[in-house]
């Protein structure tokens, strides 16, 4: 496939402290140059006619040159859309409403959503969060502004499912996309942990939802599936994503998640090496991630958690991955920059506990 769309992770800066955030502790908050986003979205244009570009973080209007990151991508002929955990949302529309074009050509705001109540969103999310939700979409309503919601399941939410795609068709959202929780490496796995047979139920809920809501449902490639050689859209080569270090990786879920030893999904930096050069090596990654997948196949070694794409890409790329005993891999040792893990850090350690049943 041609790539269509270019994904920059700008800024791993943010506001909130998600008990499900994939981004690596470890790791001190850095956003991407402009002048690098400015050389991807030229290449992009001239080697493959993208013609979108997805703004993700941490989040994304933290960035200190945000305005002037959209204002390059709407110069280039971009549409573009963010995924924001709407905190300060009003502030960032009446910036926005500074130039005309730069609403007129953002194709959606995707808020996270992780619960059709204040109590089950904010338990993950934090105090408040599922208020400011609720405020950004009164202000897309107002003003047509398209939005989409997104939420990310897990042990805490997975008895909202219906709720959630209710309550987003209620509220005029354009879709409503789930993506399944994968582990953070820290002590929290073990709360937010499903079983393979938990998320094949949470599956067949948001399958039968598709049929009966007029809104459209869509869940991530993530999920199980019954085929084994299943392609993901990064491995279809859809999507080009590029993180704050400048580096081109296979997707989101390899941007900032603790690894271990040195990464082998880092497909070149950006600053040092073009688009093109990069992208031939992201190719060369991915035959080798299918390759091995093909191996498993082949040996009969594949188990039902490897038929989640994104646990068996994890795996094979040394980060944090579910098993049956709950998370496998590398673990998140440190306190979180932003200090908020520091009162817990005695149990950083391990996940164990097994299997939590859906509520
Ligand atoms: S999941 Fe997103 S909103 Fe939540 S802490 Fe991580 S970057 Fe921030
Ligand atoms: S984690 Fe791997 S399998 Fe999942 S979407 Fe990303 S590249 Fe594809």
């Amino acid at each position: 496939m041609n790539p269509t769309w270019v994904v920059f992770h700008i800024t791993d800066r943010c506001q909130l402290n998600c008990k499900h955030c994939l981004r690596d502790p470890e790791i001190k908050s850095q956003d991407l140059s402009l002048d690098l986003i400015c050389n991807v979205l030229d290449e992009a244009w001239q080697l493959y006619r993208c013609k979108h570009v997805g703004l993700t973080g941490g989040e994304p209007s933290l960035h200190p040159q945000f305005y002037e990151i959209i204002d390059a991508i709407v110069a280039r002929g971009y549409t573009w859309h963010v995924v924001t955990n709407s905190e300060k949302f009003s502030r960032m529309v009446a910036k926005l409403d500074e130039k005309p074009e730069r609403l007129s050509t953002c194709t959606a705001m995707n808020f996270s959503i992780d619960g059709a109540t204040e109590e089950v969103h904010d338990k993950v999310r934090g105090p408040g969060s599922f208020r400011n939700v609720m405020q950004a979409v009164a202000i897309c309503t107002m003003r047509k502004i398209p939005f989409i919601m997104q939420m990310t399941v897990n042990a805490y939410n997975a008895h909202q499912i219906e709720q959630m795609a209710m309550m987003a068709s209620h509220l005029g959202s354009g879709r409503m996309s789930f993506g399944m929780t994968q582990p953070t490496g820290t002590y929290l796995d073990e709360e937010m942990f499903l079983s393979t047979a938990e998320w094949r139920t949470v599956l067949d809920t948001i399958t039968r939802l598709q049929g009966s809501l007029h809104m459209p449902v869509s869940f991530t490639d993530s999920f199980y599936r019954e085929e084994p050689f299943f392609v993901c859209q990064p491995f279809r080569s859809e999507i080009l994503h590029v993180d704050p270090k400048g580096n081109l990786t296979l997707c989101c879920q390899h941007s900032g998640v603790p690894t271990e030893g040195a990464p082998a999904d880092v497909l070149g930096n950006l600053h040092e090496v073009s688009l093109a050069d990069a992208h031939q090596k992201m190719l060369d990654v991915i035959h080798y991630a299918q390759t091995e997948k093909n191996k498993a196949i082949k040996e009969g070694t594949l188990s039902e958690w490897d038929l989640f794409p994104c646990n068996f890409c994890m795996k094979l790329f040394k980060k944090p991955y579910w098993t049956d005993e709950g998370r496998g891999g590398v673990e998140a040792k440190r306190e979180r920059w932003r200090g908020k893990w520091a009162v817990d850090a005695e149990k950083v350690t391990g996940c164990g506990g097994g299997p939590k049943k859906i509520a």
